[in-house]
C-alpha cells in the first residue's frame, strides 16, 4: 500500500468513496457508511485495541457485492478488513488506518440446510445461535459452542477457528466446516472444495482459511457439517480439597472410554472469588477445585454418569452433585458463570487469557500461574476447558491503579511465555489478532512464520487483507 500527501490523500479517499457508492447504487446511502459517530463505534471490536480509524463501512448483502468492494480496495491499495460481531478479544476486527471495514452482519441468510448430506449453506453473518437452532428444528446439531454464540457470527468464528465448551468431544470449529466460497484479494471467488464428506482433491484450502483471521479471503458463504442430535445434557459436579487431585480426575475422565460432552475446571481462586461475589453458591469451606463432566449421550447415559462419579470418588472428590436434567445441569453451571462476574468484582477489572498446554503440563501452568501472581503481586485464576488443555486465565487488577494494570498485563504476557515454555500455545481459540503477535516468535520457527508469509503473499500480494493481523 502506498502512502499519499495529505491533500491527495483527501481526494483519493473521496474517490474510494465515490466509486464504492457507484458499486451499490440504489443502496448506497444504506450500504456506504462513512460518518464519525458510526466509524468511531465500529472501528474497534471487543477487546477495546484500536489499530487506527477506518474510512468507511460497506455493509454487502450478496458475494457480488463483496467482489465490487474488493476490487475498488484492490485498484487503490486500501485495507480492507472483514468484521462479523466484533466479538473478537484480540484486536482481529478493530479496523486499520483509512480501512474499509466490510460489515457482514447483513448477510444473514441460511441458504439450506441438507438432511441427507447433513450439511448446512449459510451466509457468514448468521449468528453461531441462529444456525444452532434451525438445525436443531431439523433434528441435527450445529456442535461448535463459543460462549459468544448469541453475538458471534458464522463468518467470524470460521476466520478465528473459534472453540468452546464442547471441543473435548467435537473439535474446534474447522472440524465442522465442510467447504468455503471466498472472496479472494483481486476481486475473484473461488469455492474451496465439494461439498462431499470426503475429498483429497488438490490442498486442503479450507483448513488454510480456516482461522486465518480475515488475511487471506473474505468468507462470503459457508458449507458446514451438521449432525445427528445429542441427548438430553446430564451432568456430575464435584469438589476436590487439592488442585492435584482435581487434575488426575480431569486427566482420566478426558482419556476414559466415555469422553465428556464437556469437562470444565475452576481452581481454589475462583473459588474464593465464587464464594464472595455469590454466597448463594455452596462451595465447601474445604474446596479448592471444582469440576463438571457433562454427557449428552443418547444411550448409556447412566453409565457415563457412573463412570465420571466413579473418577471423581477415586480421586477424592469431597462433595459431589448430580444433574439428572438440563434444567439441573444449569444450576451446576451457576458455579461456572460466576467465574468472570465474581474476578470483576475484587478489584474492578479483570484480563482474560487463553493459553493451552498438553494434559501432561496441566499441573506445572498451575504452578506457574501462582508463582507469576506472587511475582507480580496481582490475583490470578486459571481454568477453564480443562479437558483438552484450554484454559482461561483471569487476572484480577484495579483499573483504577496504573502500576497495578500494568502489572496484570506484564502478569499475563508472562503467562504466555511461561505456557509456550511447557510445549503449549498462546491461543487455544481467542486468534492472535494484534494483542499476541508480539509472542508468537516463541512458538512459531523463522521456517515456519517465512513459510506463512509466503502463503499470505501468494492469497494477498499487495497486503490489503486485514494488515498487520495474525501474521
Ligand atoms: C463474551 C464473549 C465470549 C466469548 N467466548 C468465546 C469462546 O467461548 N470461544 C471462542 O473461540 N471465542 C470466544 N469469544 C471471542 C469471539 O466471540 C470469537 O473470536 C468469534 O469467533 C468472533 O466472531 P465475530 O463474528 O464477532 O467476528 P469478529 O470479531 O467480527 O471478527 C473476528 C475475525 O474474523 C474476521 N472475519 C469476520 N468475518 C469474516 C468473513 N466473513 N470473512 C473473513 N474474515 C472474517 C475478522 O476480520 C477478524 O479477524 C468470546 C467473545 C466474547 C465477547
Amino acid at each position: 500500500m502506498t502512502t499519499l500527501p495529505h491533500t491527495d490523500a483527501s481526494a483519493h479517499a473521496a474517490q474510494v468513496i465515490a466509486e464504492l457508492r457507484s458499486a451499490f447504487g440504489a443502496r448506497a446511502d444504506a450500504a456506504v457508511v462513512h460518518d464519525a459517530a458510526s466509524l468511531t463505534e465500529l472501528g474497534v471490536d471487543t477487546s477495546g485495541v484500536r489499530r487506527g480509524s477506518p474510512l468507511v463501512i460497506v455493509r454487502p448483502l450478496a458475494t457480488e457485492e463483496v467482489q465490487a468492494v474488493v476490487r475498488i480496495a484492490d485498484r487503490h491499495g486500501v485495507a480492507i478488513v472483514p468484521q462479523g460481531s466484533r466479538s473478537s478479544l484480540a484486536g482481529a476486527a478493530s479496523a486499520t488506518e483509512g480501512a474499509i471495514l466490510v460489515d457482514f452482519s447483513r448477510m444473514r441468510k441460511i441458504i439450506a440446510i441438507d438432511p441427507l448430506e447433513r450439511l448446512a449453506i449459510v451466509q457468514p453473518g448468521v449468528l453461531v445461535e441462529q444456525l444452532a437452532a434451525a438445525a436443531e428444528r431439523e433434528g441435527l446439531f450445529y456442535a461448535p459452542d463459543p460462549v459468544s454464540s448469541h453475538i458471534a457470527s458464522i463468518g467470524g468464528t470460521i476466520a478465528t477457528n473459534a472453540g468452546g465448551m464442547r471441543c473435548i468431544k467435537y473439535g474446534v470449529t474447522r472440524d465442522s466446516v465442510r467447504s468455503l466460497e471466498v472472496v479472494l484479494a483481486d476481486g475473484s471467488v473461488i469455492n474451496t472444495r465439494r461439498n462431499t464428506i470426503k475429498s483429497v482433491a488438490g490442498l486442503d484450502l479450507t483448513s488454510l482459511i480456516v482461522g486465518s483471521e480475515g488475511t487471506l479471503a473474505l468468507v462470503t458463504e459457508i458449507t458446514v457439517s451438521l449432525r445427528s442430535a445429542p441427548g438430553p445434557t446430564r451432568g456430575v459436579s464435584a469438589m476436590f480439597a487439592t488442585l492435584e487431585d482435581a487434575l488426575d480426575a480431569a486427566n482420566e475422565v478426558a482419556t476414559g472410554q466415555q469422553v465428556p460432552a464437556v469437562l470444565e475446571m475452576l481452581d481454589d481462586v475462583a473459588l474464593d472469588a465464587i464464594r464472595s461475589y455469590d454466597p448463594t453458591i455452596e462451595v465447601p469451606a474445604a474446596a479448592r477445585a471444582w469440576l463438571l463432566a457433562v454427557t449428552d449421550a443418547r444411550v448409556g447415559v447412566d453409565d457415563e454418569l457412573d463412570s465420571f462419579a466413579d473418577i471423581f470418588a477415586l480421586h477424592n472428590a469431597i462433595g459431589m452433585s448430580r444433574a439428572e436434567t438440563p434444567e439441573e445441569l444449569d444450576q451446576l453451571f451457576a458455579t461456572r458463570r460466576a467465574l468472570h462476574p465474581g474476578m470483576q468484582a475484587y478489584l474492578g477489572g479483570s484480563l482474560n487469557g487463553d493459553i493451552a498446554v498438553p494434559r501432561s503440563a496441566l499441573a506445572e501452568i498451575v504452578e506457574e500461574a501462582t508463582e507469576i501472581g506472587k511475582r507480580f503481586d496481582v490475583i490470578i485464576s486459571i481454568g477453564g476447558h480443562v479437558g483438552d488443555g484450554n484454559l482461561h486465565p483471569v487476572v484480577a487488577y484495579n483499573p483504577a491503579d496504573a502500576d497495578h494494570t500494568a502489572r496484570a498485563h506484564a502478569a499475563q504476557a508472562e503467562l504466555l511465555t511461561a505456557a509456550q515454555a511447557l510445549g503449549g500455545t498462546i491461543s487455544g481459540e481467542h486468534g492472535i489478532g494484534v494483542e499476541k503477535l508480539p509472542a508468537l516468535d516463541g512458538e512459531l520457527s523463522p521456517r515456519v512464520r517465512e513459510l506463512q508469509l509466503a502463503i499470505k503473499a501468494a492469497f494477498d500480494p499487495k497486503g490489503i487483507l486485514n494488515p498487520g493481523a495474525k501474521l
